[in-house]
């Protein structure tokens, strides 16, 4: 606390990511990165940026990169917006499109920086239980709001809705913004992206630090109808005209054009998810149904924070969240076949 800081400042109650521990030989299984890199073309690709032009500022708009992004979802590029990482395009969508006068919904359990969001910019906000089973109900959504918001899959749970479901959430709301994070969208659920064109309430918002696996070069977006993005491009435009670098810019690129890559390392992770899944299952553990690339389980007996803390004994570092319902769960990454055997070879012993 300092006397200097700002009234909100003194009050924020700021987000905190997921341990980057700097111990040598670790089994990180905590933050949900892909343990397949990016693909070599895009590596490739920024090698080829690294001359003289970075004294240069990037494309303030980058207008190839949407072109891109829009060519891959059939859209065109005025509908697509991008930011540094889909944390910074989500912090212009609470910022331009959901502080509203009535407050936004959002799960009770749920990416923990919506509510991050709101204390910074003052977003008025109302969390909507989950069901017992962990699920989203579409109906709770049906409500008064200002505005609503989502992951699906939903994090940390892994549960998702299909695209039939989401709709009857933007459907049953044309007076408020609905925003659909697809953070893990590929791992196995359906994109709300394909209904942008019928509804100009949704927003539909991706990333590529997981499916595609740089999370390091920090490159999110947002799809849904033009006036939205004009007003996320607003937003942008007064705060930081060049979020994209040049780097990321023409990594992301690369990325969206090597498809064979993203297709093979997605179902990797997908066949070891169920992999996993079905052991923790056969060790007592109740995993819920996963459509992304992390499990969220809990032991019938164990409890999640000793759990955690047994196994970071070991070297292997999970995600486990101190709060209501969920006190018992872990998250976990799913990583490359030789990281998830020392998982389950480390939860075997734990037995005995
Ligand atoms: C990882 C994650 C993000 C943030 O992704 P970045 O693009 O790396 O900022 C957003 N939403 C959810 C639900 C996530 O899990």
């Amino acid at each position: 606390m300092s006397r200097y800081w700002s009234p909100l400042v003194s009050q924020l109650q700021p987000y905190v990511p997921g341990e980057q521990p700097k111990m040598n030989r670790l089994v990180k299984l905590n933050t949900n990165e892909n343990p397949y890199g990016p693909s070599p073309r895009v590596l490739e690709a920024i090698r080829a940026q690294l001359d003289d032009r970075l004294r240069l500022y990037p494309d303030p708009e980058s207008d190839e990169l949407r072109s891109v992004i829009a060519r891959y979802y059939d859209v065109v590029p005025e509908q697509v917006f991008v930011g540094n990482g889909s944390d910074e395009v989500l912090a212009h969508i609470f910022q331009g499109l959901l502080k509203q006068e009535q407050p936004i919904l959002f799960p009770d359990i749920t990416y923990s920086f919506y509510p991050v969001y709101c204390g910074l910019y003052g977003v008025e906000s109302r969390v909507v239980p989950l069901t017992d089973e962990f699920a989203l109900d579409p109906e709770d959504y049906l409500v008064p709001n200002g505005g609503i918001i989502f992951p699906n899959p939903n994090a940390p749970t892994g549960r998702a809705l299909t695209r039939a479901e989401v709709e009857r959430i933007v459907a049953g709301n044309p007076d408020s913004v609905v925003v659909v994070d697809e953070a893990y969208v590929d791992f196995g659920a359906e994109s709300a992206v394909t209904l942008v064109d019928r509804y100009p309430n949704l927003l539909v918002c991706q990333t590529l630090s997981k499916a595609r696996s740089l999370a390091g070069l920090r490159v999110g977006l947002a799809i849904g109808h033009a006036d939205l993005i004009e007003g996320l491009t607003r937003v942008k435009n007064s705060f930081n005209s060049y979020p994209m670098d040049r780097l990321a810019q023409a990594g992301a690129i690369a990325a969206f054009e090597d498809e064979d890559w993203f297709n093979e390392t997605r179902h990797k992770v997908i066949a070891e998810r169920e992999r996993v899944s079905a052991e923790l299952a056969s060790m007592d553990f109740e995993v819920l149904p996963s459509s992304a690339n992390f499990v969220f389980a809990r032991h019938r007996e164990w409890g999640g924070s000793e759990i955690a803390a047994r196994l970071r004994e070991q070297g292997i570092i999970v995600r486990h969240f101190d709060r209501p319902r969920i006190a018992d769960f872990l998250r976990i990454t799913i990583g490359t076949a030789a990281d998830n055997d020392e998982l389950l070879q480390a939860l075997r012993t734990l037995a005995d």
